[in-house]
Formats: C-alpha cells, sequence, structure tokens
C-alpha cells in the first residue's frame, strides 16, 4: 500500500516547491514528496523503487479531445503512410481488416494522406471495391475532413450519381461525372458520427475490449492520466459509465455534455474517474476549412465569412440557462466574429467583478485578437487550446489567415493579458500526443517550417503548465491533480528525459516509461512497476 519512488528526477510543477529526490504514494495519493532520506524515514516499511535518474512529471492533462472517436479509429486499420505507402498497401489492410470486421460492420480504414502516397491523390471507390467487394467500406482522410467509400457504403449512405453536393460538402466525381467515391466535409461529418454510434450500438464501447478501453489505451501510452471528452452524449456516456464500472478508465474523463444532450447524460462527479459538469456548444466551424465566423471575408476560395451557429441572443439564454443549472459552459470559437459573440454572452451572466466562478471556457480561441483577448481575461474566461494545430495544420492556418496569421493562438500575449490556458489536442482531429503540443507551444513551426507568430513562443515550463497545473484548473480539478504535492492523486508519468532540458525539437522522442493513475500503472513500455 505504500511505495516510495527515489533516484529520479522530480519536476513537481507545484508553485513554490524545493527539489525533491524522493515521492511516497500511500492510497493513491502523493503522501510525501521532498528530500529522500526524509520521505524514507515518513515510510520505513515502504516498497522502494528506484528509477535510475529518469524524470518524473504530473499526468498530463487533455483539455479538449474526443476519446470516443479516438477508440472508433483505434479499431481501424492503419492505412498511414509511410507504413502504407501506396494504394496497393491500403487495399491490403482493407481486405485484412474485412476478415476481422463482424457483418453489418463497415470495413473501417484510417489515417491515409493522399499527397504523401505514391500516387498522389486519394483512392477511388472501385479501389476500395476490388479490396472489399460487396459490403460497405470506409476509409478516412487523417484530417477527418475527407473519407473515401466503396460502392456498397455509397450505396447504404443514400448517396448516387447524378446527385448535387449537399450542402456544406461536396463529391468526388470521375470524368464522366459519376461519383468517385470521395466524401468532403459535412457529409463526411456526419457518416463518422453514425459509424461511431452503430459500432457503439454493436458491440457495447464499455466493454472489455470496447473503444473506450482502446482509447485510453491509446492515451496512457502518451502520458495522459486525464481528458475533457468534448463530445459527450448519451451513449458515449452509457459506454464510460460502463468501462468506468469495470475498472477499465485508463483515464480521468471529464465529460463536456453537448447541449442538446444535457437532459440524456446525468450531471455531476459519478467516480473518481468520470464526471460531466459541463456543457459543450458550437458556435462557428474550422480555421483550415474556413468555416471559423470571422470579421471580413477569407482572402482564399471558398471565400465568405464563416458559419455562426447562434445569434447573440439565442447563445445568451442558452449560457444562462446551463449558468443557472450549475454547468460549466464550454464553447467553440474559432473566428473573432465568433469569440466576440461568445463573449457577449458570458458577459450577460458574469457580474461584473465577481469572476468567472464556474469557470466557463472558449474551446480553441485561434482569432482571439488582443482587443478580444483583454474582453476574455476581464471576464475570467478560460482557454482550452491547441498548441499542436501549430506544425500539423499551421500551414493552412497562414493561407487562409495571411497577414493575420501570427496573431493566431496567441499564447504569450493570452497569458500576459491574465487568462488562463489550458492545453489539449483536439485528437483525433490531431494527434493526442502532448509532446507534440508542448514542443509546438516552444517553438511555433509548421510542417513547412515557417514561424508562426515567434513572439508567441512560451518557455519550456510554461509549455508543461499548458498540460499540467492549466489544463487542471480548466476541469476544476486543481486541488486533486496537475502537479506533484502532498494529498494530491498519485498522478503521474515516468519519462527517460526531462521536456524542461531537451532541446525542443527532441521533446516528441521522449519515451514515456510508466503511466500511472492513482498510483496504479495503466501504461508501462518498461517493467518498472513489475511487481505492480
Ligand atoms: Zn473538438
Amino acid at each position: 500500500m505504500e511505495l516510495v519512488i527515489e533516484d529520479a528526477v522530480f519536476v513537481t510543477m507545484a508553485e513554490d516547491a524545493g527539489p525533491a529526490g524522493g515521492m511516497l504514494i500511500r492510497d493513491g495519493r502523493i503522501a510525501d514528496i521532498g528530500r529522500a532520506e526524509a520521505v524514507r524515514a515518513a515510510a520505513p516499511g515502504a516498497e522502494v523503487v528506484r528509477l535510475g535518474g529518469a524524470t518524473v512529471i504530473p499526468g498530463l492533462i487533455d483539455a479538449h479531445c474526443h476519446v470516443a472517436d479516438i477508440g472508433y479509429l483505434a479499431a481501424a486499420a492503419d492505412c498511414s503512410q509511410p507504413s502504407a505507402p501506396d494504394i496497393a498497401a491500403i487495399q491490403a489492410r482493407l481486405r485484412d481488416a474485412a476478415g476481422r470486421t463482424p457483418e453489418g460492420s463497415w470495413v473501417t480504414g484510417g489515417g491515409y494522406a493522399e499527397y504523401k502516397l505514391r500516387e498522389v491523390r486519394h483512392p477511388t471507390r472501385t479501389e476500395l471495391d476490388q479490396a472489399v467487394p460487396g459490403r460497405p467500406a470506409v476509409l478516412y482522410h487523417t484530417s477527418l475532413h475527407a473519407c473515401v467509400l466503396n460502392t456498397a457504403a455509397l450505396r447504404e449512405a443514400g448517396f448516387a450519381d447524378g446527385q448535387p453536393d449537399p450542402p456544406g460538402g461536396a463529391f468526388g466525381r470521375d470524368s464522366q461525372g459519376r461519383l468517385d467515391g470521395v466524401v468532403y466535409e459535412a457529409p463526411m461529418f456526419a457518416l463518422f458520427e453514425q459509424n461511431l454510434r452503430r459500432d457503439i450500438a454493436r458491440m457495447g464501447g464499455g466493454a472489455d475490449g470496447g473503444l473506450v478501453q482502446a482509447a485510453g489505451q491509446r492515451l496512457a501510452a502518451f502520458g495522459l492520466t486525464a481528458a475533457c471528452d468534448a463530445d459527450m452524449r448519451r451513449d458515449t456516456f452509457a459506454a464510460f459509465a460502463e468501462a468506468d464500472a469495470g475498472g477499465l478508465l485508463s483515464q480521468r474523463i471529464y465529460g463536456l455534455v453537448v447541449h442538446d444532450q444535457v437532459g440524456a447524460v446525468p450531471q455531476g462527479r459519478h467516480s473518481g474517474r468520470l464526471a460531466t459538469e459541463a456543457v459543450k456548444i458550437w458556435a462557428d466551424g474550422g480555421m483550415s476549412s474556413r468555416t471559423a465566423a470571422i470579421h471580413g471575408t477569407y482572402p482564399v476560395p471558398p471565400h465568405g465569412s464563416g458559419i455562426l451557429y447562434f445569434e447573440r441572443d439565442e447563445l445568451t439564454a442558452m449560457v444562462r440557462d446551463f449558468d443557472a443549472r450549475g454547468f460549466q459552459v464550454c464553447i467553440h470559437a474559432q473566428g473573432d466574429r465568433a469569440i466576440e459573440t461568445v463573449l457577449d454572452a458570458y458577459a450577460a451572466v458574469l457580474a461584473p467583478g465577481a469572476g468567472n466562478p464556474r469557470r466557463h471556457r472558449i474551446e480553441h480561441g485561434g482569432a482571439m485578437y488582443p482587443p478580444l483577448a483583454a474582453r476574455a481575461a476581464a471576464l475570467g474566461i478560460v482557454v482550452a487550446s491547441q498548441p499542436g494545430f501549430l506544425s500539423i495544420l499551421g500551414d493552412g492556418f497562414a493561407a487562409a489567415f495571411g497577414d493575420r496569421s501570427d496573431q493566431l493562438y496567441s499564447f504569450a500575449s493570452w497569458q500576459r493579458a491574465g487568462i488562463t490556458v489550458a492545453g489539449s489536442s483536439d485528437a483525433p482531429v490531431i494527434t493526442a500526443d502532448p509532446r507534440i503540443g508542448i514542443r509546438d507551444a516552444i517553438l511555433r513551426r509548421t510542417g513547412d517550417g515557417r514561424l508562426l507568430g515567434p513572439a508567441e513562443r512560451l518557455p519550456a515550463r510554461d509549455a508543461m503548465a499548458l498540460y499540467t497545473t492549466k489544463a487542471a484548473f480548466a476541469c476544476h480539478r486543481e486541488s486533486e491533480i496537475g502537479s506533484l504535492e502532498p494529498g494530491k492523486l498519485a498522478d503521474f508519468v515516468v519519462l527517460d528525459g526531462n521536456p524542461l532540458e531537451a532541446e525542443p525539437e527532441r521533446i516528441p522522442d521522449i519515451g514515456v516509461l510508466a503511466t500511472v493513475v492513482g498510483g496504479t500503472p495503466v501504461y508501462q513500455s518498461a517493467g518498472i512497476f513489475s511487481g505492480r
């Protein structure tokens, strides 16, 4: 029941803690941390684990991702590059997947990027038909803004040759105008949702081997011990609750309940690993798809000013209602026009000078320019944002925003204004790996090597805080998690390098040796805690 960890570098992230050489874990919590001799003396009978100079950091927290979606895609055939270098390799993987996909489910692959394929184009329905004839198959693009369907899947989805493009999306077509199987944007999102829900209904997402467990294992391998699921609904909540009851949750899950599902999901703290105390609302669309609601127009096609899902009065009424019912409100807002509308709604419920006791949040906040950041800071708004977008989607932002792209995701300015910024990934939109986000918050390099907003680079310690202390605050859990301090839960990660000392470029190469939640290992790559 008692465990002492020593011979390690402790990065506690605690505010004014002295150097630590040992940590005592008792009953799932940190009982003591400090000088090694003092810690040992406090628990003479404890088991001692010496880590050979490895680094111990607080468990990492993803303040905004889509856990169920991560699990759904984890079960799909890996069709990513370079491991599947051409269309023939993708066909082989889908053929394999067909063999283990139960009848009635769609054969599913994911992770491809046409620009990385030898053919430098999307696969076609005909090529998917060759691999999987006679039953539906779907292949998701790595961006999750497009997918390819075979003929059976097109039929089941109700898409036919000669049909016009649906609202908010498009179909790929061959030279004769027939559907080539590629589906872009809105109909792709709808399909993804349908397929996810069908698989949860058919296979039971919370059972042993189900998608909640698959997602948890993937996140644990990245050192994540807590995550906000930004898309909690009736069926996904049931899956998380089932996994929780079966002891299969590898993270503490904080659900952001989709606003129209609030009546269908119980509100509150259900256990130490599952809570639903927040509501999710979407105010606008995305940046690289140019559906974020902005002032002015986009300099590149399809131009326009993006999409605002709710008028100011309607959004204000929703915020007022959820605030009165005790919910933390988390609103997706990317464009400056959307952020302005959200701040108006928050200003209507937050009494001047009373702060923001429920910690209402803005999710993403990409184009929160200085005047908006000043307003958000004055209201005490918390922002959950995604540094990892910079390397993975940053070149798309630069194309869509031109001169203003240096002002996107301006983490340093936001913090200087007084905003609490929490780190997150929005996975599976990009990888859930927080090492990528920490590196990008420090370096701000796009995939093409462009420096996006050089003045907004953060020191390594501030970058780490995004995914530890700040993310804990964003979930109302700073008294329990986010730093290594006596009394807090024993959520920590053992790394083979120290992110605060490493060259920032090398942070993603730092290995996760173990991930521990409440004193129990949920992931190990080396047998550090082999007896446990
Ligand atoms: Zn999201």
